[in-house]
């Protein structure tokens, strides 16, 4: 029985007795903020977007389970970056996953910018997922597009008022989906002087009549490298009267701690210990299910993962030997035209492969063959470099495709990830 009450973050009584925790799986982003810069290795800051590390679903269900050990009062695990966890939906999908069924009781939380949540709202309900935060820092789209540069939603790029529409829509949607199932939604508004500080208390109304069920103010701290540099970070007592304002329409969130996307700890004490055992995780080789004994590949030819799965007929099928890998047999897809039931009856065809490399996958089939168990990976490359990672644990370079918003062509990240 999963008792919310636990949650240090929403209940007041809980916050100086239960520890969250941070899982940093998601390092993609579809949106680029103004005001955000994503570093990997700063251990002094603290702020969402950094992280020391980042860990695959296996290597955090592992981080967990230690940590379980060491923290029994750790009732809370949150996926909150350091990119958008729907922007790396395989990633949190699979995490969430693994979690809930080492862990029937743990509280699940997630925190997003809303652009990718609706396409997985149904399972995130099913998983008992019970808290989500969306970040909306306008809803008034022209003031909404002096926030982001750029906003991708399926493969396609927005910037401008026309990304900021695209952005506010689906904030919008995941919103309505999320309470459709009672989901406890609040909204993070980052208070940006001269941008939107004088419209917080009309966030909060409409929030409020969307049906969020708390909101959050946090003060703009001004990251060097973007855009927002040279912007001042509010007062205190500016903030405070930010705070008074939303709380004639919403229940405002009174004890943020401006979380680090891998924090770990009770609420405002991080854990330094559990910094360490974060990077031994990382270091360390977890495979995915070594009882499944085959990995199914999607490609074109039989040497590089360069195949979207809805247009594969086949599937490469190998397993290792003392040889080297066996290409064991073509497996054929379902047909198509069935709907899910297509992928319901390719994720029960493949029970016996552990992973399921692909150059390219949908949402509906991701979550519903990700279901079953196996590993979805999307890349392109040699499948020989697929299958180094699933079998021998080998990290994965993904050949990544070129499209305009590409890692650190457009941002002011340093390349490392933020797709
Ligand atoms: S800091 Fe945010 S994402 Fe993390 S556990 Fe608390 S409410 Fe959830």
């Amino acid at each position: 029985m999963i008792d919310i009450e636990k949650h240090p973050c929403f209940s007041i009584d809980a916050k100086g007795k239960y520890a969250r925790v941070h899982l940093p799986v998601a390092p993609k982003c579809n949106i680029q903020c103004n005001y955000c810069k994503r570093d990997y290795d700063c251990v002094n800051e603290s702020r969402p977007g950094v992280t020391s590390k980042v860990l695959s679903p296996e290597q955090a269900l592992t981080y967990l389970v230690k940590l379980k050990e060491k923290m029994p009062h750790l009732s809370v695990v949150g996926i909150a970056g350091p990119g958008d966890p729907f922007a790396n939906p395989v990633e949190t999908m699979t995490t969430l996953r693994l979690i809930r069924k080492e862990f029937p009781e743990m509280i699940l939380c997630l925190s997003s910018n809303g652009l990718n949540v609706a396409p997985y709202v149904d399972e995130l309900a099913e998983l008992k997922v019970s808290h989500v935060t969306i970040t909306i820092n306008a809803f008034d789209p022209e003031v909404t597009k002096d926030v982001y540069k750029w906003v991708r939603l399926e493969k396609r790029g927005f910037v401008g008022a026309e990304g900021a529409k695209v952005l506010l829509e689906k904030q919008l949607e995941a919103i309505k989906l999320l309470k459709m199932y009672d989901i406890t939604v609040k909204i993070n508004t980052i208070v940006i002087p001269g941008i939107n500080d004088h419209l917080v208390g009309d966030i909060a109304k409409t929030a409020k009549e969307l049906g969020a069920d708390l909101m959050n103010t946090i003060p703009l701290y001004p990251v060097e490298g973007t855009p927002f540099e040279n912007l001042t970070e509010p007062s205190a007592a500016m903030m405070k009267v930010i705070r008074a304002d939303i709380a004639k329409h919403i229940k405002p969130m009174t004890h943020c701690a401006r979380c680090r996307a891998d924090a770990v700890g009770l609420l405002g004490k991080d854990d330094p210990e559990a910094a360490k055992l974060l990077n031994d995780i990382a270091n360390m080789t977890v495979t995915a299910d070594e009882t499944r004994p085959y990995v199914a590949v999607a490609s074109h030819e039989g040497l590089l993962v360069n195949q979207h799965l809805g247009e594969a007929d086949t599937l490469y099928i190998y397993k290792e030997t003392s040889q080297g890998y066996r290409m064991v047999e073509q497996r054929r897809t379902p047909p198509s035209g069935t709907g899910n039931h297509r992928w319901q009856a390719l994720g029960e065809s493949l029970s016996d492969c552990r992973a399921l490399l692909v150059g390219g996958i949908g949402p509906s089939p991701s979550a519903i063959i990700g279901r079953t168990g196996i590993k979805i990976v999307e890349m392109t490359g040699l499948i020989d470099d697929g299958l180094d990672a699933m079998f021998k644990g080998k990290s994965l370079k993904t050949i990544k495709k070129a499209d305009v918003f590409r890692c650190g062509a457009e941002c002011s990240g340093k390349g490392t990830g933020c797709g």
